[in-house]
């Protein structure tokens, strides 16, 4: 097992001795990957195939419309000032088309519409089931790290964060999103609004993005903001990892997925705790590095089993010693226990 010198590399830039022994790209191919998705993602909303995005210039108040119980007629009208083009995609991220043929659904504004009294149509319904498909293979919190836009800002107070070696850490408990995520259904439901997509940060700066008009006085620029200082003066990770309510839904879908992060090379594992200090979510790779020692013994590939995991792929990214790799459900063990089961074979 290789031995890390401690004093060598500086304990905030945890890609330093990746970067040194696998290169530059190795240390950093799913962070471009997942940075790129996310600005493509963008693009595709933005951009019309043919046609001139003169109406949405012209019209700005309609082509971003305040979020009301009536979401739908929203989105409708977002469908009338783009009706003359040809898009790849159409709408926003709670609820779009690709090419004007198949529908694409955010689930959590699905289950606040429905509880506030709004019926999709099929075509809605369809919608929300080949997203809740797609979440359910790769992992809901794969939305986090490759399609929300919030997160390149939280990754970037992450990173300014560590620049300025701050590690001051709010008390606040992980759990504080689910409850978000309850009052968030249960005010829908008893005011019948689509509660969380009045203040949503994430559809709210998508659609300044998509539509134009970025001014600080919006709120949802404004909102973003605050996340953005909040991430780096109050706790790592506050905002993703213990109040985003859409994350912890996501979360939800996440509970038996195909794809994974494991780690097949843990005997290569040498404690730099790097993997650890970059994850979003480190309490999911807490099993992992405890157990280490059972698990080379018993010769178990173990998995992170946590539906938390953004497989973000930082973890594979800043390895030095290639520990990690996306992985197949079916073939290793997700562990989410402290204390490892029996040996599997
Ligand atoms: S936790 Fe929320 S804001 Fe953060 S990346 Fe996930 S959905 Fe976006
Ligand atoms: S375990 Fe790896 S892939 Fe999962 S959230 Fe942490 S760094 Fe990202």
């Amino acid at each position: 097992m290789n031995q890390v010198n401690p004093k060598k590399y500086n304990s905030t830039l945890y890609f330093e001795e990746a970067v040194e022994k696998k290169g530059w790209w190795q240390s950093h191919r799913f962070l471009i990957l997942r940075r790129l998705c996310q600005i493509t993602i963008i693009l595709l909303f933005a951009l019309p195939i043919s046609g001139v995005n003169s109406v949405l210039v012209s019209n700005q108040e309609e082509a971003s419309p305040d979020l009301t119980a009536i979401f739908l007629d929203n989105l409708k009208n977002e469908d009338d000032v783009r009706n003359d083009q040809l898009w790849i995609m159409k709408g926003t991220l709670a609820n779009s088309e690709i090419l004007s043929t198949v529908p694409m659904g955010d689930p959590f504004v699905f289950v606040q519409s429905l509880v506030a009294g709004n019926l999709y149509t099929l075509s809605g319904i369809l919608g929300v089931g080949l997203v809740v498909l797609l979440y359910m293979i790769v992992g809901g919190r794969t939305y986090c790290s490759f399609v929300c836009p919030i997160n390149i800002v939280t990754d970037a107070a992450a990173w300014v964060r560590r620049q300025l070696k701050i590690t001051n850490q709010l008390s606040l408990s992980k759990r504080a999103r689910f409850y978000i995520l309850g009052i968030a259904i249960l005010v829908s439901m008893i005011f019948q609004v689509i509660a969380w997509e009045l203040i949503n940060p994430i559809t709210g700066i998508f659609r300044e993005l998509v539509f134009g008009g970025f001014t600080i006085t919006n709120i949802a620029v404004s909102l973003t903001l605050v996340i953005f200082i909040a991430d780096i003066i109050g706790a790592a990770n506050l905002w993703c990892g213990h109040l985003c309510p859409v994350g912890a839904f996501y979360s939800l879908l996440g509970k038996k997925t195909v794809l994974y992060i494991s780690a097949p090379k843990i005997s290569a594992c040498d404690d730099c705790m790097d993997c650890y200090k970059v994850c979003p979510e480190s309490h999911v790779l807490k099993p992992l590095i405890q157990n280490k020692k059972i698990y080379i013994e018993e010769s178990i590939i173990p998995s992170v089993g946590f539906s938390d995991c953004t497989r973000c792929g930082r973890c594979i990214d800043v390895c030095p010693e290639r520990v990690f790799s996306y992985d197949i459900s079916t073939q290793h063990s997700p562990i989410k226990q402290s204390k490892p089961k029996a040996k599997v074979s």
